[in-house]
């Protein structure tokens, strides 16, 4: 519904708006050419429509939810969709729903790198970029104005260093996890100067004390779904020290973007500066290093590993994960969901003896 209620409170103000399936994309490239997007996580929840049933049932959820909630037309305010290549699955949609029915509306693709950085990496990116922006030309009639680009590099930089300093130190923010995690994942459909202002008003709230007393633990999976999850974590006594969802913490750049220059240059080096992310391929070595940095920095005492089943991508990585943090003792649960609206009871049990054993651990001699 929020989502919806943003769409048409753009089309007032006569921008055009983009449905985008997970997990990166160039957002700089659309705001500067005055298109807003509405990302689209399943929804979660069952799926709405039979279309769900056209993808094999060893799909994850995300992409069923979402073939069903476009085929609906729950997505049909927006003028456009973009199919990152994320994975095969959504690449799969991308075919499948313009192709064979689920939507009619201009299709639009991007790839991002799969690897590292290098001079061809970058050309090929800086080429995806201006593809890109072609296509949003032909959607509103205007070309990209570099100058434009420049300044939402700008507006963006300033919204990823606000996210990334209220993840970092979250532990002295007086907020709980299922007020932050809202905040943060309004991110996905407010237009970004509304959203920079609600960070910059949480950030205020970043005291010199630390404000969280319960179990610090750390997440890597895929998006906070359901978000349930994070008042069972919260009844249990924990809270999310660190975070490594695709969905939130892996969308902070590690180091601001470089000022001056061709700013299309710029955007092509920030897809380089992201913390590691299976979607994006890359080297296993470099994650774990990443992931158990971002563990001891937080004071983490446990890990959850929570993605969704059926997740090539992220499925690749866990038993890296399981070696990882096996060798230095810290203790993990590994939980799958399918995008359900809230979590079973089954988990929520295993969650609260999660949070007990990690818990009884740090305060064993
Ligand atoms: S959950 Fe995994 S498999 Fe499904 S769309 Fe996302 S990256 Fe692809």
């Amino acid at each position: 519904m929020m989502r919806t209620a943003a769409i048409y409170a753009e089309r007032k103000l006569g921008h055009k708006t983009v449905a985008v399936l997970p997990v990166h994309y160039p957002r700089e490239i659309f705001t500067a050419m005055d298109v807003h997007t509405v990302e689209l996580w399943g929804p979660p929840g069952p799926p709405r429509g039979p279309d769900a049933g056209r993808i094999q049932a060893y799909a994850c959820a995300v992409v069923r939810n979402a073939l069903a909630f476009l085929a609906s037309g729950g997505a049909d305010a927006a003028d456009a969709i973009l199919f990152p290549h994320t994975c095969d699955s959504i690449q799969g949609l991308a075919t499948l729903a313009p192709d064979f029915g689920g939507w009619g509306k201009p299709a639009l693709r991007y790839l991002h790198p799969k690897g590292g950085d290098g001079p061809a990496a970058r050309t090929f990116v800086r080429a995806e970029l201006v593809h890109l922006a072609d296509r949003l030309a032909e959607l509103t009639g205007r070309p990209l104005a570099l100058p434009r680009l420049a300044e939402a590099i700008r507006l963006h930089a300033r919204i990823d260093r606000l996210r990334g300093e209220i993840l970092s130190r979250r532990a002295f923010l007086g907020m709980d996890d299922r007020e932050l995690y809202r905040l943060l994942r309004r991110g996905e459909f407010l237009a970004p100067g509304d959203h920079l202002a609600e960070l910059a008003a949480a950030a205020r709230g970043l005291g010199g004390e630390r404000a969280q007393r319960g179990v610090p633990l750390m997440v890597t999976g895929y998006v906070p779904e359901p978000a349930t999850i994070l008042d069972s974590l919260a009844s249990a006594g924990a809270f999310v020290a660190a975070d490594d969802y695709a969905a939130v913490g892996r969308r902070v750049p590690l180091s601001p973007p470089a000022d001056g220059g061709d700013p299309l240059d710029t955007l092509a080096a920030k897809a380089f500066t992201m913390p590691p992310c299976p979607t994006r391929g890359g080297d296993q070595d470099v994650r774990m290093e990443y992931l158990e940095t971002l563990y001891r920095r937080s004071e983490s005492a446990g890990l959850i590993v929570h993605i969704q089943k059926f997740c090539e991508p992220e499925l690749f990585d866990v038993p890296a994960i399981r070696r990882r943090f096996a060798r230095i003792g810290a203790p993990l649960l590994y939980l799958e969901g399918e995008m359900e609206a809230s979590l079973s009871g089954q988990v929520v049990t295993r969650l609260e003896a999660f949070v007990e054993m990690v818990d009884a651990g740090r305060k064993a001699p």
